[in-house]
């Protein structure tokens, strides 16, 4: 973008901006405020017209707009927006017991290849700026009425292949004029790009890290994950070794369970064997997803028994695991499918 993305500057970015456009230094921390609560030029009541007419002429906000959205019968809601060029991407926002999540996306699209999952079906069409990861947010809490206080960067794309506007959305999440979120309220989740982990380890964000699994072996994993071929698993284990002894943070493992593929006993087996023996004395957690089912490929979930059994196998070799609670499962929240919907309709083709 050659226009000035003013949602995507750092409060002191945004005060040499404002100092560049003729107007004075306090104007930089009013708009920071303005614009991180979520609200458009018009809506800056204590600004001057002509600063933003400026603002107008010489910056844009590159807000997401509402497309679709469909409403679970648990309460959990699945945005699809659009992006100022077209783009489509998802968003899913969440009541829990502490608070409301929302589930961002930081590319339109994903370039990883998971064989599972319907965000990577038409590839990455372009990584999204931090303004436009905010933005899902902002859009999500004035739509609903509600505050949101827990963010997850799990929707469409893989956050460490936009490391750097990643790591801005999330210093611009912490910032106390802006949501005002901490790392603790923050996770997200990566296919496993090593180098990526180990960069992270060093930005002192004290972030949840999950880190997407799915396999306990090579073999497997190469077969419905193509990342496999570039970091193996023993690569991304040493790497979750280095992130733990550098943040002393909990690395929690995603494992979508797909019927007769990875959901054996054998395979529990095998995956307890593997955390243990690579990351002796780490503080992990595996998180159990029962595949989602994309009608574009034949993933299918097992019998809930094969789920329990898996728990069971993992926890009696102490490793600590939970089945993820589905939410939102009656619309489709798993990532990509309402962008797919678009595309089958004949957006974007
Ligand atoms: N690229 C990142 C984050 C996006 S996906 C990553 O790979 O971690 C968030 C999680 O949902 C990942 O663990 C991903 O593997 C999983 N996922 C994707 N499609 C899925 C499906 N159809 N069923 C279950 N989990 C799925």
């Amino acid at each position: 973008m050659t226009l000035n993305d003013i949602l995507s500057m750092y409060p002191d970015e945004l005060t040499a901006f404002v100092l560049e456009i003729g107007e004075e230094k306090y104007r930089g921390k009013q708009l920071f405020k303005w614009l991180h609560s979520g609200a458009g030029l018009d809506q800056m009541s204590n600004i001057p017209k002509k600063m933003k007419e400026k603002l107008a002429e010489k910056a844009v906000i590159p807000s997401v707009s509402i497309e679709n959205k469909l409403v679970s019968s648990d309460g959990t809601v699945k945005y699809l927006f659009r992006c100022y060029d077209g783009e489509y991407i998802e968003s899913v926002f969440m009541r829990h017991d502490y608070g409301n999540t929302v589930c961002v996306s930081s590319q339109a699209g994903c370039r990883m290849g998971c064989r599972f999952c319907a965000s990577t079906l038409h590839g990455l069409s372009r990584s999204l700026f931090a303004s436009e990861m905010l933005s899902q947010i902002y859009t999500a809490q004035n739509d609903m009425g509600e505050r949101v206080s827990n963010v997850v960067i799990m929707g469409m794309g893989e956050p460490f292949d936009n490391y750097n506007n990643v790591i801005r959305f999330i210093r611009l999440l912490n910032d106390e004029n802006g949501l005002n979120i901490g790392c603790r309220r923050i996770s997200l989740s990566t296919c496993g790009l090593a180098d990526g982990i180990r960069r992270f380890a060093d930005e002192g964000l004290p972030v949840t890290l999950s880190v997407s699994l799915h396999s306990p072996t090579d073999e497997q994993r190469n077969a419905i994950m193509p990342v496999n071929r570039r970091y193996p698993i023993a690569t991304l284990l040493s790497a979750c070794r280095d992130y733990f002894e550098r943040t002393g943070r909990r690395i929690s493992f995603e494992y979508a369970l797909i019927d007769g593929q990875n959901n054996s006993e054998k395979d529990a087996e095998t995956l307890a064997a593997l955390l243990k023996s690579n990351l002796p004395g780490m503080a992990i957690h595996v998180n159990l997803i029962p595949v989602n089912p994309i009608k574009e490929r034949d993933f299918r979930r097992g019998e809930k028994i094969m789920t329990e059994k898996f728990v069971e196998t993992l926890e009696k070799r102490g490793v600590n695991a939970t089945v993820r609670r589905r939410l939102g499962a009656d619309i489709d929240a798993s990532c990509g499918q309402l962008r797919q919907r678009k595309y089958d309709d004949g957006a974007g083709t």
